[in-house]
């Protein structure tokens, strides 16, 4: 029987992209793979549960834990509330998201890559599926060689079907972060829902179903950039997953073994290793690009070194320094000293910088916003009694969930009173009252007007909410007269 071959580095074409060859990988158990399974079922449960958990925030707001409010232009988390002026909480996010995959990749080498990359959770759900229609490795070659029939059709049916409701699951989840997930997920099903969403859903549908179900490991080569910018970044102190060369080779059989004692290393050639690899490649060429480092490898092995009275590690956690104190017979670095060594306590350092910088400011941060545009044109209005005029449009947000009285006040300008659109001059007065709505901006049009013996370039609006000392805000403005 035809036995599907590992991918060899030497047998892979020299130009930009190598046809994808089919990795039928097998099935394994061991501390790794109960791993990854712990990890998937945790990315994939937060992923489809987290915009079904409702978070209540009062009557003016959303009820959705975590929601990316596009039409209102506000992204809430949990009891956080980000208005589009405090978008730099999103890119500290970000920055902190990067600057930790940077950390983890320093400590753990591609952990992300092996467990929680989406490309690798998705690929391994849809190789689950493939094992449950077309059975373990040697039976799914069998079929991949066998010539199109009933049989081989109706499976390829089938699983593909599975494919796509998988693929529709994924897609589908993602627009219920852009809205309240109970109301769409009716207006969905009921064909009344925007028709970006049912766009969105087929597009994220066909991509996962591509990328997941056909292209896979070739994503991880070709197309993800991080791969690449992670090489950059290990060092001889990053944990790879390693073969130890010194202490398998030179290869051969177990009979090959026992006929020649003391001539052969541990490695019994098996190809076990190969075999449970996700992206097909053989550990023990040399570290690879396409090696994620999931560790299947390890377990496998470690199953063959029980079974043949071998110790355990023959593949394992290793980094480039360990290994050549390895082979020079001396004991490896203990994993935990490499995890905290400059490079990883700096990035730490950093990550965790930027993390209490933003809690401190979201901590303190106040619910009171006001912002003014001065009108241009005409700069100012002489009026009959030699008084200067000029006019003004606030924006007083209200960031909390409930209305609340807000007082616009006048400092500097001696003399200076206001009035609003809405009012009479008779009426105008140092400050002024409104009401502003839970979690709105509310429009005002002022008009100040000035003493022409105490006109000053510059004056400032203030704005205080009713109750908290704190909830203030102020802006600096102009204020425009004949004089300049
Ligand atoms: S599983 Fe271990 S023993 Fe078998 S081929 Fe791989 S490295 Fe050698
Ligand atoms: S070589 Fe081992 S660690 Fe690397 S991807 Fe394959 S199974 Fe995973």
């Amino acid at each position: 029987m035809n036995k599907p071959e590992p991918i060899k580095t030497e047998d892979q074409p020299l130009g930009l992209y190598a046809k994808r060859e089919p990795v039928f990988n097998r099935r394994i158990d061991g501390k790794f793979r109960r791993l990854k399974w712990g990890i998937m079922v945790i990315c994939l449960a937060i992923y489809w549960i987290t915009p079904w958990i409702r978070w209540d925030r009062g009557p003016y707001a959303p009820d959705q834990a975590v929601l990316v409010d596009l039409a209102h232009r506000r992204f809430y988390m949990f009891s956080i509330e980000i208005w589009p002026q405090e978008f730099y909480f999103v890119a500290g996010l970000l920055i902190m998201a990067g600057i930790g995959l940077f950390l983890v990749t320093s400590a753990v080498g591609r952990a992300w890559c092996g467990y929680a990359c989406p490309q690798t959770v998705w690929t391994d759900l849809f190789q689950h599926v493939d094992r449950f229609f077309d059975g373990d490795r040697n039976a799914r070659f069998r079929l991949y060689k066998a010539p199109w029939g009933p049989s081989k059709i109706a499976r390829r049916l089938a699983k593909w079907t599975v494919y796509l409701l998988i693929s529709f699951a994924t897609g589908g989840a993602w627009i219920f972060y852009f809205a309240d997930a109970p109301t769409l997920h009716q207006e969905f099903w009921s064909g009344t829902a925007a028709p970006v969403a049912y766009g969105t859903v087929f597009v994220l549908t066909m991509t996962t179903f591509v990328l997941g179900g056909f292209m896979r490991e070739q994503v991880c080569i070709y197309m993800c950039p991080w791969p690449r910018i992670q090489t950059a970044m290990l060092d001889e102190k990053s944990l790879l997953v390693t073969y130890k060369d010194w202490r398998g080779e030179p290869r051969g059989s177990l009979k090959k073994a026992e006929k020649n004692p003391g001539q052969f290393g541990d490695c019994i050639d098996c190809n076990q290793c190969v075999a449970v690899c996700p992206t097909g490649i053989d550990i023990r060429e040399g570290p690879q690009i396409g090696c994620i480092t999931c560790a299947l490898c390890i377990d496998a092995c470690d199953r063959v070194m029980a079974e043949t009275g071998r110790p355990r590690g023959l593949i394992d956690y290793a980094t480039l320094e360990d290994a050549e104190q390895e082979k020079a017979g001396q004991p490896p670095t203990r994993h935990l000293k490499l995890i905290w060594r400059p490079r990883t306590i700096l990035y730490f350092t950093v990550w965790s910088g930027i993390g209490l910088a933003m809690l401190f400011l979201l901590g303190t941060r106040v619910h009171t916003d006001l912002t003014v545009a001065k009108d241009r044109n005409p700069p100012y209005i002489l009026m009959s009694d030699g008084s200067v005029r000029n006019a003004y449009t606030l924006r007083l947000r209200n960031m909390e969930g409930r209305p609340r009285q807000m007082e616009i006040g006048i400092k500097g300008i001696p003399g200076a009173v206001m009035w609003s659109e809405d009012m009479g001059r008779d009426q105008a007065s140092r400050s002024l009252t409104r009401t502003v709505p839970a979690d709105e901006t509310q429009g005002v049009r002022i008009y100040v007007v000035a003493p022409a013996d105490s006109v000053e370039p510059e004056f400032t609006f203030t704005l205080q909410a009713e109750g908290d000392a704190r909830e203030s805000d102020e802006a600096e403005v102009r204020f425009d007269s004949p004089e300049g």
